[in-house]
C-alpha cells in the first residue's frame, strides 16, 4: 500500500451544499466525484487549483 506522507488529497468545496470535498491526490480533470454530504455528482474541471462543477444529470455521452 502506498501512503503519501504529508498529503491527504486536495480539499475543495461542494458547489451544491458548501461542504468540504476531498479529492484524491491523483484526481484528473474530467473525473466525477461524489459529495459525501449531499450526494451530488461533481465534475472536476481543473485540479490546480481544484474547480468543481455540478455534473450533468443526463446519464449519456460522458465519454466512457
Ligand atoms: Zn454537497
Amino acid at each position: 500500500m502506498f501512503i503519501a506522507t504529508g498529503e491527504r488529497g486536495t480539499m475543495t468545496t461542494c458547489t451544491e451544499c458548501g461542504a468540504d470535498v476531498t479529492l484524491h491526490d491523483d484526481v484528473e480533470a474530467g473525473e466525477i466525484v461524489d459529495c459525501t454530504t449531499c450526494g451530488a455528482e461533481l465534475e472536476v474541471l481543473d485540479v490546480s487549483p481544484p474547480v468543481l462543477e455540478k455534473a450533468p444529470e443526463l446519464e449519456e455521452d460522458w465519454g466512457e
